[in-house]
């Protein structure tokens, strides 16, 4: 029996999800435009080391969640086939900034057509974009191409305060108590949880996460454990305070995501950490990275 045509008669439900990361970089992709370091250089020859901007895809339920500037190329290069639903995690631009992917999925113009007013072909489906009730205006004024997006009937706003459900998904909105409005997302089906965490750990308010779920996607955090004191990067939560926060959550596995090209490493780099931090259950995601829970 396929697991999507689960009917509630098996014993013990089990249904799989597959999560993809389709973009595994943060606030300044790898390689960051005109800069010649070394990694920069070498991810301009290896694909691999690439890292497009942050954007996670629930394969199950076709969901899209942040919309970096370069989403489009993630969404090619991880073969996602359809986006029906897209879910904001807050307004910066890094997560953000990509939303005319929203017009790339769905305009189509019919060549043969005379008239100019049906030139453009309706898409069958809207794309439904969510957004938490508190951060619609913040990013409906930051982006306004979002709305323009609802008006040319390319996709529908819909926002909402606690959760949503999506098929037989539960997403779980939870404020992270920080001074950036933004969320991470509790994602529940049958019997698998799903924590997402697009940005900003810090204070993610660790009381309301359940412990053990199956599978946790956060950020990096800063790898520089000298950083001054002052330094912009402490906003966020250094690599070893995310370490601290897994040892008291427990999460199956792990998974990291917003990797800056700032730390200047590579994969095999990650790939030592993951072998140091074995009993943990790490992976340092790169893009196009799928994880089956
Ligand atoms: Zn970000
Ligand atoms: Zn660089």
């Amino acid at each position: 029996m396929d697991v999507r045509e689960y009917t509630g008669q098996m014993s013990s439900p089990i249904r799989n999800m597959k999560v993809t990361i389709i973009g595994s970089g943060g606030y300044i992709r790898t390689p960051k435009p005109c800069c010649s370091c070394e990694l920069c250089k070498i991810a301009r020859k290896d694909i691999k080391e690439r890292r497009l901007g942050p954007s996670v895809y629930i394969n199950d339920i076709d969901l899209l969640i942040d919309t970096p500037e370069d989403i489009a190329e993630g969404l090619n290069y991880s073969n996602i086939k359809k986006v029906s639903n897209i879910l904001y995690s807050h307004w910066h631009p890094d997560h953000t900034a990509g939303w005319r992917v929203i017009e790339q999925i769905q305009a189509d113009i019919d060549i043969r057509s005379s008239s100019g007013s049906q030139n453009l072909v309706k898409p069958d489906d809207t794309i439904n974009i969510f957004i938490p009730a508190d951060l619609r205006e913040l990013i409906i004024k930051l982006e306004p191409g979002i709305k323009y997006m609802e008006k040319c009937s390319f996709a529908e706003i819909k926002t909402f305060k606690d959760k949503i459900n999506i098929k037989d998904c539960c997403i779980e909105a939870i404020e992270l108590s920080n001074d950036i409005p933004s969320y991470l997302y509790l994602i529940s089906i049958i019997d698998k949880k799903i924590v997402i965490c697009m940005d900003h750990a810090k204070n993610i308010p660790a009381s309301k996460i359940p412990e053990g779920v199956d599978l946790m996607i956060m950020p990096l955090g800063y790898m520089e454990e000298d950083l001054p004191q002052d330094h912009i990067r402490r906003q966020d939560t250094s690599f070893k305070e995310n370490l601290n926060l897994i040892d008291i959550l427990h999460p199956k596995q792990t998974v990291f995501v917003h990797i800056e090209e700032l730390w200047r490493k590579r994969i095999a780099d990650y790939q030592d950490l993951e072998t140091q931090y074995k009993d943990k259950n790490l992976h340092f995601s790169i893009d196009g990275t799928e994880v089956a829970v």
